[in-house]
């Protein structure tokens, strides 16, 4: 029989019914460490000392024919428990149509081709657990063939079948661990790595993922003439992706401008707050109570020590540790920017919905712009008043829908009372008894109060919220990029649809003005209207007039619209005038301010030093250059200008 004849080749030492205990002879073996168990038709090697299934046909001179009844396998692969015995074997065929494969497990003194039951473990268990607990790194790959080769060149390598067979519960294995994955190159193998980057990120100490340059696996790359030296050398060069010293990394959640972190073992939370560019506040809790709060600038190190330092003070970790973590995940999240998105159907094609039309787009950033004291405020104001009522019914041209809207007033520039002022004359103008608006008096940048400001849009079921005005709710540097940047990503986490105030830039070289500061506003905003106001001195009336100056896409340019107010003691009357666009024919809003006043007003608009020459030419109708220089002197000596190094003037 040929069973029998495979068996003879061994040195038997015991016999239990159809099991067998021999000598192994593919290691020096004393205790008989070779277990046989002969069934009817195939024979099962095991050896306890380690040796692979090859080791010891290759030592006893036999082959897998020797081992089978009939068409035997091309290889069998030994998933060993911890403690060296057999698990289960998994066998690969190589039939006219490519490979397969057959699990086998003894049940009973049986060889039977199934698994059930059996908890399945990582390939090379025993020695993944050895290594592990030396330190030593292990290398992940898909397959048993290419963790053979891993282990050929060297290394303690496991694999936990094929890229669909990650389990969670392997994961335990690898507490500790020093973990190499090696994915093959194809859609199945990276989403294997990141499923076991995703299992592990926690458990592991550290993960490094290894993309191989060439060959579609590990075996193929070896076969291209690669060696293990060159193998570790990769492995050196490939960034840790994952390195937790002890102190698990944390969940992270997005929040309203930062992140939150919660180490759920730690009874650890920290939440990063308030971010803006790279800096923020810091809130550390236990058991959900605060107990430090800071400033803290995410690329700071020095930063960073002194903040773990006065941690632990209160309580003792490695807070290096968990700064790093929270830092690292917070700028990784940061510079991941945006999410893709697809241009679809639901971009663009659609005509914009008005609030007003055509004035303001909604859920678009919306500004109107003018010089300083053209009643901007109390264009909006009424604006503000016939979204609100709503004033379908008006008869100056105002074109409302009958849907009403909650409109939040947000003011960094007046206080309520001349707000408050202006629409109760505005109401009683129109013959409207009561309207009440809702008002927020902002104190800080847009940016840092923007869990406040959300808070309270919820508070009164806000869709609108007017901006008055945006120099003051950006609070940095309006010609600077990325507050101009940080400004509309605020902007973007408020569900509503922002109408915002800004100031006039006047511009030496063509005249022509627009929003004053960077290029950025304009081109975020979707539409933009320059306001012109023009009074008579000494008059009563003046007029608002709107030219649009950037229109939503595929709506094409509106025709300039324009209001007259009539003030009559505290009571504003409105109606509808034609529009005056003509610089010449109007009369400077300049002419109800003082020359040091209009000389202030032009140098904070400008922001840079001016000379006495170009103050003169922003002014309209001109002051002479001597009322210029002199306004200038009374200024300087008043300290509220001062004198720059190449002699312009600036305002302080
Ligand atoms: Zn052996």
């Amino acid at each position: 029989m040929k069973l029998d004849n495979t068996l003879s080749k061994f040195k038997v030492s015991k016999k239990t019914g159809n099991r067998y205990q021999a000598f192994c002879p593919a290691h020096k073996d004393e205790n008989a460490s070779l277990s046989i168990l002969v069934d009817e038709d195939r024979i099962l090697l095991h050896c306890h000392a380690g040796c692979s299934i090859d080791e010891v046909m290759k030592a006893s001179g036999i082959t897998y024919d020797d081992l089978f009844k009939d068409s035997p396998p091309v290889k069998i692969y030994q998933y060993r428990n911890e403690d060296g015995t057999l698990n289960h074997e998994k066998l690969r065929y190589q039939t006219a149509k490519g490979k397969t494969f057959r699990q086998r497990r003894v049940d009973n003194g049986h060889i039977v081709e199934n698994l059930d039951g059996v908890t399945r473990v990582p390939y090379n268990l025993p020695e993944l657990v050895k290594a592990v607990k030396a330190g030593n790194p292990v290398i992940i790959v898909e397959g048993e063939k290419d963790s053979d080769t891993a282990w050929n060149l060297g290394f303690t390598a496991t694999t936990l079948g094929g890229a669909s067979d990650w389990r969670d519960e392997y994961k335990g294995y690898f507490k500790s661990a020093s973990v190499i994955l090696i994915p093959d190159k194809d859609e199945p193998g990276l989403k294997y790595s990141n499923n076991v980057r995703k299992s592990l990120e926690n458990i592991c100490k550290s993960l490094k993922v290894l993309i191989l340059p060439d060959g579609k696996d590990l075996t193929d790359w070896v076969e291209l003439g690669n060696s293990g030296t060159e193998l570790k050398k990769l492995i050196d060069a490939s960034p840790e992706l994952i390195k937790n010293n002890g102190i698990p990394l944390p969940l992270m959640e997005k929040k309203l401008n930062g992140y939150q972190f919660d180490w759920n073992g730690l009874n650890l939370k920290i939440n990063i707050e308030r971010l803006r560019d790279e800096d923020g506040e810091i809130v550390v809790s236990q058991d959900n109570e605060p107990f430090y709060i800071s400033g803290i600038k995410l690329l700071s190190v020095s930063h960073r020590t002194s903040i773990a330092r006065s941690l632990n003070t209160q309580r003792k970790l490695d807070w290096d540790k968990v700064l790093n973590q929270v830092t690292t995940m917070c700028l990784n999240d940061i510079r991941k920017g945006e999410e893709v998105i697809f241009l679809d159907e639901s971009y663009g094609s659609k005509p914009p919905e008005y609030l007003i039309k055509p004035l303001f787009v909604k859920n678009a950033a919306n500004i109107i712009y003018a010089d300083r004291s053209s009643a901007k405020s109390l264009l909006m104001i009424m604006f503000d008043v016939a979204m609100t009522l709503p004033w379908w019914d008006n008869d100056i041209g105002l074109d409302v829908t009958n849907e009403r809207h909650n409109v939040l007033f947000l003011d960094w520039e007046n206080d309520p009372y001349v707000n408050g002022y202006q629409k109760e004359s505005f109401i009683r103008g129109i013959g409207v008894g009561y309207c009440p608006i809702p008002y927020l008096r902002c104190n800080r940048p847009l940016a840092d109060s923007l869990d406040h400001i959300k808070a309270k849009i919820d508070e009164v079921q806000a869709d609108v919220v007017v901006i008055d005005s945006l120099g003051m709710a950006v609070g940095e540097d309006l010609n600077l990029t990325k507050p101009a940047f940080n400004f509309f990503n605020s902007l973007r986490q408020l569900p509503v649809t922002p109408l915002i105030i800004a100031h006039t830039a006047k511009d030496f070289n063509n005249k022509r003005k627009t929003v004053y500061g960077n290029a950025f506003y304009e081109n975020e905003a979707r539409s933009i209207w320059e306001v012109k106001k023009t009074q008579e001195e000494g008059s009563n009336t003046l007029i608002s007039s709107l030219f649009q100056r950037k229109a939503p896409p595929f709506s094409g340019y509106s025709q300039p619209l324009a209001w007259q107010f009539t003030f009559d003691g505290n009571t504003t009357y409105v109606e509808k005038a034609e529009p005056v666009e003509d610089e010449r024919k109007r009369q400077s809003s300049n002419t109800e301010l003082s020359t040091p006043q209009v000389i202030l007003s032009i140098l904070e608009e400008c922001n840079v030093a001016l000379s006495p020459s170009e103050i003169q030419e922003m002014t309209a109708p001109p002051i002479q250059a001597n009322n210029i220089r002199q306004a200038l002197y009374q200024l300087k000596k008043s300290n509220k200008v001062k004198v720059a190094a190449n002699g312009k003037y600036i305002k302080i």
